[in-house]
């Protein structure tokens, strides 16, 4: 079978250099490509050097232009602005596309599954096998916990991340709200200050933000009640957990032409 030919967008950054290991260890995944912005110092330098793993044969370039093909899988780790650029070179040349950027307005999101119906897509705030368990094992608590629990969401990262709550945070919102029926934009509180005039809603869903030194990634769901408290946790220690999914979802993604899948498609949970 033909190894699935990839390309990093965002190359040189945190994750783009966890998934030039990830690719390299894939058995069935070659890389074809490794793209960084415009004026960065490593335009030019063999991306493998580049991570600390020794050549690769493919050098860092600052345009995604020059390395789309059709068929190929673009995996961008970069920001908003950049993806969504990315996004229409990657429809012009039908290159397929694994998206892990975070902090996308709804508009933006819009356009994604727009793009979707002429190339495939998999986005996901949080590639993580892991916590891709989570969203299902919080669906069966929410069922469970419907009445009497206050749901709080924590999460913690590096004081690196941009945006917040992350995307993971959201996305574990969104898959509690929608198991009780509730509409996460109508029923989120993002941090609370001050003196509140009333107690605590209980069709709230609130998110705390921890943004500290080298955090990899938290993630815990509360369901706290009279008497008892449940705390579902995840911990992402590497960022090689996010790579290995997302080369994974890469791979997954060479028997679709188009569409829109999330990393619970890719993992069947
Ligand atoms: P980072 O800042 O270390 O890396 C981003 C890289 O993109 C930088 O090297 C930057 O130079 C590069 N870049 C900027 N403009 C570019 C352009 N025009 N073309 C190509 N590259 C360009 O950030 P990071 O920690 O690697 O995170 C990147 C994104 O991935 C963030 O949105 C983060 O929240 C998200 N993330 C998602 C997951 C997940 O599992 N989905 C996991 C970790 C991080």
């Amino acid at each position: 079978m033909k190894p699935t030919e990839i390309i990093i967008s965002g190359a040189a950054g945190r994750m783009g250099r966890n998934l030039l290991q990830a690719v390299a260890d894939h058995p069935q995944t070659v890389l074809q490509g490794a793209v960084e912005r415009p004026g960065s110092a490593f335009i030019g330098m063999d991306s493998g050097e580049m991570a600390g793993m020794g050549a690769s044969g493919i050098s860092l370039v600052d345009s995604l232009e020059a390395v789309c093909q059709t068929d190929r899988v673009c995996i961008d780790f970069t920001r908003p602005v950049v993806t969504m650029q990315n996004l229409q070179t990657c429809i012009a040349h039908q290159t397929k596309m694994v998206i892990g950027t975070t902090g996308f307005s709804e508009q933006e999101k819009q356009q994604i599954s727009q793009a979707a119906q002429s190339i495939a897509i998999v986005l996901a705030p949080n590639m993580s096998v892991g916590i891709n368990l989570l969203f299902k094992l919080l669906e069966t608590t929410a069922q469970v916990l419907q009445q009497g629990y206050d749901i709080e969401i924590i999460e913690a990262h590096h004081r690196h991340k941009l945006d917040a709550p992350s995307g993971t945070a959201l996305a574990l919102g969104e898959v509690i709200a929608k198991t009780l029926g509730r509409d996460l934009r109508q029923c989120a509180v993002y941090g609370r200050e001050g003196i509140s005039k009333q107690e605590r809603d209980p069709q709230t869903i609130g998110f705390e933000t921890i943004r500290a030194g080298d955090i990899v990634g938290e993630h815990t769901a509360m369901f706290a009640g009279i008497g008892e408290r449940i705390e579902i946790t995840h911990k992402a220690s590497s960022r090689m957990t996010f790579a290995n999914g997302a080369v994974r979802a890469a791979h997954w993604l060479a028997q679709h032409k188009r569409g829109l899948f999330s990393m619970r498609d890719v993992l069947g949970v």
